[in-house]
């Protein structure tokens, strides 16, 4: 069909549709362009330890910025897992399957992957060994590879036999899995004494193990049977999170609830075999290891479930390196909180769950961490003092029952930080619990990680 023109000439659909080809076109050329010119000319080798969360965002980010990427990233696991979904795998929300990605879908095409783990860092001379001993050199590394789990700090259980005793822990995949399937179990169990703990350490999402706590009171008040349970938590400091704000609320909705709330114990040890719990009660709370001379009061707990969180610490290569921080406990690496680059090494940036940032260890830190981290890389190679400033953003939804999450967002110094200033922060709403259910995995796996957010 024709079409006849002001000046009446005559156009055809097709040249209408050229016209609009040419100018998307145009129009991605000049993008393309623009990009081309600020892309950074820096060159150097980079090596990133650890394809996690961190990881894969941060390669991301430095691909794009780099006109001459040279990044490799070292990362044992194939399968790359949502983590913060584990807490929906236990409460029946999301299957197993749909946190899982292959590692390779996700790693930008242009960077190197060594499908290994690094077992020994030389800042000194700039290479890390892996654990079958390849010496991988580097210009500069991003040291990124997460917590470590130290479940041999708890007598009694162990990762491999979680669910043993009716001891679980969500922190784990598998763990995640076989709470579900005990949570599924308890309307069998008629009644009985539900136990929930955190742990002393810094740990990832300090908001895990309360969610899991209120999860399962909701589960079994909407099946009419919280009467028959008897439900505690045993809390390793003396309030239920930090900025105070959100720690106040948490405690009223645990006493709404009638959850009892118990102050300054640490798990000990289970006894999976007869049902017991054993807890320090500390004069005060520490983030410090018990001292084999010490002797803290104990008490034991009898309980029919129990939910724990193992202590957490930088992996015990980064532990026994130059590049920990030693002041503290936790083996951390020893950072500047704001452009998040090594202490004393300068060719090296470290973010995400290893490193000693006084927030909290959430992906959602790394949301933002990860584009000024990678900026300041950039600049680093450009031989540049870095300029960008990470202000310790960190959020956790808190799960408070099926359909409401308390959404914690906060920065260095228990500055509020609230994403949607103008409403109360510490009210537990639907929409929270929307974005966390169907918003936050789809935006981590295609804006997140892919550097787009
Ligand atoms: C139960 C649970 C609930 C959570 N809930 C939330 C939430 O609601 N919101 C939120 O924002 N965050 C939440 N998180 C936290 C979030 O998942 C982490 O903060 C985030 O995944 C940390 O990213 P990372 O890259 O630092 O570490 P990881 O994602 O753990 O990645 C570290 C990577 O390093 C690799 N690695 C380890 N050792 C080596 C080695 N020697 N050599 C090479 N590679 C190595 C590992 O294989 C891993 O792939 C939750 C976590 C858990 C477990």
């Amino acid at each position: 069909m024709m079409q006849k023109s002001k000046a009446g000439k005559s156009f055809s659909r097709r040249s209408f549709m050229k016209i609009g080809l040419a100018g998307i076109a145009g129009a991605v050329i000049m993008e393309r362009g623009y990009d081309y010119f600020s892309e950074s000319k820096a060159k150097g080798k980079i090596v990133i330890v650890g394809g996690g969360a961190a990881g894969i965002t941060m390669a991301a980010y430095l691909s794009d910025m780099l006109r001459h990427d040279d990044i490799t990233i070292i990362e044992p696991n194939e399968i790359h897992a949502y983590q913060p979904g584990y807490t929906l795998i236990a409460g029946d929300i999301f299957t197993p399957e749909e946190v899982l990605k292959p590692t390779a879908e996700l790693i930008p095409g242009q960077v190197k992957w060594i499908k290994g783990a690094v077992a020994e860092l030389n800042p000194d001379n700039n290479y890390v060994l892996t654990s079958s001993n390849e010496k991988i050199s580097y210009d500069f590394l991003v040291l990124v590879p997460g917590c470590q789990m130290d479940f041999n700090l708890v007598q009694g259980i162990t990762r491999e036999t979680l669910g043993e005793g009716n001891v679980h822990c969500i922190y784990d995949y598998n763990g995640a899995k076989v709470c579900r399937d005990a949570l599924r179990k308890l309307p069998d169990l008629k009644g009985g004494k539900l136990v929930f703990t955190d742990t002393y350490t810094k740990l990832k999402c300090g908001g895990a193990p309360k969610k899991i706590a209120l999860m399962t009171e909701d589960y079994l008040s909407e099946r009419k049977l919280r009467d028959n349970f008897d439900i505690q938590y045993y809390a390793n400091q003396n309030n239920l999170m930090t900025p105070k704000i959100y720690g106040d609320r948490l405690s009223e909705i645990f006493d709404e609830r009638k959850v009892e709330v118990l102050y300054s114990h640490r798990l000990a040890s289970v006894d999976t075999s007869a049902r017991k719990a054993v807890f320090d009660v500390l004069p005060k709370p520490s983030s410090q290891p018990v001292p084999a001379d010490a002797s803290y009061e104990q008490v034991t707990v009898d309980y029919d479930f129990l939910h724990f969180v193992p202590p957490m610490s930088a992996p015990d290569f980064v532990k026994n390196s130059p590049l920990a921080d030693d002041s503290k406990p936790g083996g951390w690496v020893k950072v500047d909180k704001e452009t998040m680059v090594h202490a004393q090494y300068k060719n090296i940036i470290s973010f995400g769950d290893v490193a000693g940032l006084p927030t909290s260890k959430t992906g959602a830190a790394i949301r933002l961490q990860a584009p000024i981290a990678a900026a300041n890389l950039v600049q680093l190679m450009e031989q540049k003092e870095p300029s960008g400033k990470y202000n310790g953003y960190s959020a956790c939804p808190i799960v408070t029952e099926y359909g409401k999450v308390l959404m914690c967002e906060f920065g260095y110094d228990e500055k509020l930080m609230p994403t949607i200033p103008w409403i109360d922060p510490d009210v537990e709403r639907g929409m929270w619990w929307t974005l966390k259910v169907h918003g936050l995995k789809p935006m981590y796996y295609h804006g997140m990680l892919k550097g787009l957010m």
